[in-house]
Order: C-alpha cells, then structure tokens, then sequence
C-alpha cells in the first residue's frame, strides 16, 4: 500500500496584499513505498512459560491467555496466568537467591549486568521487531529508542555495582531484599530495563510482571537472563494480570514494590501497602504542558510538540498532551502543526517510514474514542490528519483539539493516545498558572530563544522531568518521576540506585 496525504488549501496575504496559497500538495510527491523490516530473525514461541528460579516452569494451575499484534488482530502466541501460587514461588526463589547474590563481590555482580546489556544489544533487532509485532509500536521507535535506551540501563547500572560507596559516602548502602515490580504496556522492554538493572546491580532479588499485553519482550529478556548464567532466582520474570500484580504487592515476603502504570492502580498500591514495611516508588499518569514561546524558533517547536504528544502514539505518561501556544504565534504554529501533522504515516509497525503505529488494544483504542467524543461534544475544534489507515488493526490518527478551556476533560484527564489539547496565552504568569493546573506532575516542556526564561519557568513548573527546546529525551543517567497524582520516587540516575537500597 502506498501512502497518500491529500491537501488542505490556506491563503495567507502577502507583503504586496494578494493572496497567496501557501498549502503543501500532500497530494504530490509524498508518497512512499513500503519499507518492510524484515522478520525472519525472530524467533516466537508458540507458548511461553513463566521464568522462576531460574526456569521455565509451567503456572501451577494450567493458565494461559493470548498476546494478539495490535496491528493485525491475530494471536502471535499465549502466555502463562501466574496465580497467587505461582507469585509465591517465585518470591520464594528471589529469597532464596537474596543471601547468595547480596553477598556476591559487587564487582562480579556488575559483570552479570554488563553480560546483560551486551547480550540485548546483540539480540537488538529481534527485540526491536518483537516488540513493534506485541506492542504495535514503530520499529524506528523501537529499533532507535526502546531498546538501545533498554540496554544503555544494563550498562550504566552495571558501572555503578562497584562504586557505591562512592556513589552514597560514608552511609554504607545495603540492598533492601527482594523488590517486586510491575510494569505497564507502552515501553515493555524499556520498562523492564528501568526496574531490574539498578535492583539487581546493588544486591536486590527481583520478581518483575510484565503488562497482559506485551509479555514477550520480558520473556525475551528472561532467555538472555538464562543464557547469561544469572544466578537461579535473581531475577523472576512472570506474566498475569491485575490479579497477578496484586498477588505481588500483597505478599508478605516482598521489601519493595516499584510501579509504573495508572494513577488509578497506583492509589490501590498504596492502600495496599500502608502500615507495612514495604518500600515504595510509583511513577503514575500525567498530563504535561508543552509551552510555546513567541520567540521560540516555530519549525523546531513543531517537531518537538510533533514528538512529544505523537511519539509511541501518545502512550506515553510524559506525553506533552496539553499545548500552551502564546498568542503572537498561535496561528503560525498551528498552521505548521496541521501541515506536520498531514505527512505523518500512520500503519504497519513494522514498516521502517512509519511514524505511527498501532493503538496498543481494542480497550486502548476505545478509551481513546471516548475521549475523542467528549471533546467534541465539550465544544472544542476537532481537527485530524486525512491520511490512509488500515482496515484491520486498532489504529487512530494524529488528532488535535483547538480552542480547549482548562475545565474541559480533554485538558485535565489523561487520554494515552495521539490527542493533543491546545489553548493559548498571553503571559508568562498565565502559563505557569495553567500548566501548574493539574493533579498532575511528571512533565513538562518549554520552547524560547530566552535562557532566563527558561530558568524563571522551569523553577515554578510543578514537575519532576522538564525539557527545554526538545521533549521526550531520555538517559540513563537521567533521573526520572513525578509530584501529585503522577506518583513518587525516582527511576534513573543515582536516585534511581538509592530507591534499591537502604543507606544506613
Ligand atoms: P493501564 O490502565 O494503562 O493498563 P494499569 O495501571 O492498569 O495501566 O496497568 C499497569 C500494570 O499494573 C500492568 O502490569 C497491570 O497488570 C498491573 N495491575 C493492574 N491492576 C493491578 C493491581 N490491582 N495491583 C497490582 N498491579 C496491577
């Protein structure tokens, strides 16, 4: 299939009072072949089991659900429900592991995680393409950003195993003992990467789920764990659901729950574990500003706020889903947004063009509609791209709404899709007033020529990761988490090391 754009006429008057069209003929000249990536590198199986003790071992009762490619609705394999049973075998087995692996040279343990990075970096295509087919994301994405960035957390955890007592001076760090982790569908392999590098680099034992969605990249990574010769029981990697998750947060043998996924489920994991000893870090939901500047320099804007809502097709907790144009430059910007907007390719993940891939689920996708229609019918300016879509799949199209007020639900609730809530401003004051707005507080982004004002805005925007002129860059180094709703603790960087350890 080839992909066509198709044109929206504008007039601008010129210096001399003419008009004149300025409309890019998507029609002409921006259409491309398909560029498939090739998949005869990947090997799937038909079933997978779940990874404890160092095995694959069978559920205790005989469960197993379906992973469908959102891009096709067909079954690509099933995987095992790991019941409460099952939960507590594997706890088992990361106590079990605990004694040994705390105790190992922390020399030698960081040897096992750099063996880790290497091996996914060697197995990086089959990852890559792995994780578009579950997951429906791009395979640009997720060849050039899950998984060198899922790797690139290996290798830098794997420097830090030896020098924690330079990392944390005179506090003696201990690990805290066996973490239980969750983790949610938009960055499976990433996620994974995030939560098992930094606990196991400094002594933890781990039992991590993955999202009910996208198991098998973290089945994946359970056979390059396997092969790597990780003692039996450091890490336990097991598929389920909700039930499954609670499973793990309600054990009793469990010292630290880490969490990424809803806020909703965050409050349950909270209330769970109040008046226990477990240790917590939940990084949750967000609705972040992306803030547009009348002197900031417009087409690279574009692009950022192109990457910050449309990138992993707006599954992203950081997205930049609420825009903030200031009003001098309103028109120009959306004028520049639409036009981006229309080359975007939506389709195939696996095709290397493609900028937009599937929506992770039919539940995904119906949760997007829905908020596509309250928006509409909250009165705000409905405008989405033209482009072609494929008639099997769970698909959406880069879409906007103008004229958005700050109580409609559109600007206040999360959506996790490519939905893009834009209002304008006058001044500096009213931005930070409108972007502080939220109960949220992961993210936020900030374009301008002006260094002060990026100094005078980020230190009174309430968020924990702020990106000025870009968005959506992530590091390892990088520490990474939010304030209010959007959860606690912080994931990267050396905080990301202390939220596994006890410092005396
Ligand atoms: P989303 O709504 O975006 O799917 P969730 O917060 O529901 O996000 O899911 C994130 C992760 O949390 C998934 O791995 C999911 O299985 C898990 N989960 C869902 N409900 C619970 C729960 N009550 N306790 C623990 N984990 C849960």
């Amino acid at each position: 299939m080839k992909t066509k754009q198709k044109a929206t006429v504008k007039k601008v008057t010129s210096t001399n009072g003419s008009m004149v069209d300025i409309s890019l003929k998507f029609n002409e000249g921006w259409s491309y072949s398909p560029a498939p990536e090739s998949t005869d590198h990947v090997s799937i199986k038909e079933r997978y089991e779940l990874f404890i003790g160092g095995k694959f071992v069978k559920p205790i009762k005989g469960k197993y659900f379906a992973t469908i490619n959102p891009a096709t609705e067909k079954k690509i394999s099933e995987v095992a429900n790991a019941s409460s049973e099952d939960v507590d075998k594997a706890v088992k087995a990361a106590r079990k592991a605990f004694g040994p692996w705390s105790s190992l040279p922390a020399r030698e343990r960081g040897k096992y995680v750099y063996r880790i990075a290497r091996m996914m970096q060697e197995k990086a295509r089959e990852l890559a393409v792995i994780e578009s087919i579950d997951g429906g994301k791009a395979i640009r994405e997720s060849r050039d950003i899950d998984i060198p960035l899922a790797a690139a957390h290996f290798f830098y955890y794997a420097g830090w195993a030896d020098k924690l007592d330079y990392a944390f001076p005179n506090k003696k760090p201990k690990p805290l003992g066996v973490a239980g982790q969750i983790i949610p569908w938009n960055f499976p392999l990433l996620m994974a990467a995030w939560k098992i590098a930094p606990a196991i680099a400094v002594g933890n034992t781990v039992i991590l789920k993955s999202a009910e969605t996208t198991p098998l990249t973290s089945l994946k990574l359970a056979e390059i764990i396997q092969e790597a010769g990780l003692p039996d029981g450091v890490v336990n990697i097991i598929t389920g659901a909700g039930d499954t998750g609670a499973a793990i947060v309600n054990h009793p043998d469990i010292d630290k729950i880490a969490f990424t996924g809803s806020t909703s489920v965050g409050k349950i994991i909270q209330k769970a574990i109040a008046g226990t000893d477990k240790k917590a870090t939940l990084e949750l939901g967000g609705k972040a500003a992306n803030i547009i500047l009348d002197d900031a320099p417009l087409d690279q804007a574009v692009e950022g706020i192109i990457n910050g809502i449309y990138f992993n097709q707006g599954h992203v907790c950081c997205a930049g889903s609420r825009l903030f144009v200031q009003e001098g430059v309103a028109e120009t910007v959306i004028r520049k947004l639409k036009d981006r907007m229309q080359t975007l390719i939506v389709g195939d993940p696996l095709d290397k063009n493609t900028d937009i891939g599937a929506i992770n689920s039919k539940e995904q996708l119906a949760t997007i509609n829905k908020y596509i229609k309250i928006g509409k019918k909250e009165g705000a300016d409905f405008y989405q791209s033209a482009c072609d879509i494929p008639e099997r799949g769970y698909w959406c199209r880069p879409t906007l709404f103008l004229n958005v007020s700050q109580s409609h639900r559109i600007a206040q609730e999360e959506i996790f899709g490519p939905v893009l809530a834009v209002q304008t401003f006058r001044t500096v004051d009213e931005v930070i007033e409108k972007a502080n707005n939220t109960p949220y507080g992961l993210s936020a982004g900030i374009w301008t020529d002006k260094g002060s004002k990026i100094f005078n805005i980020t230190s009174k925007l309430r968020a924990g990761v702020i990106w000025a002129n870009t968005y959506n860059k992530f590091d390892p180094a990088s520490p990474f988490g939010g304030y209010k709703e959007s959860g606690f603790g912080r994931e990267g960087g050396l905080p990301g090391l202390q939220a596994y350890l006890n410092l005396g």
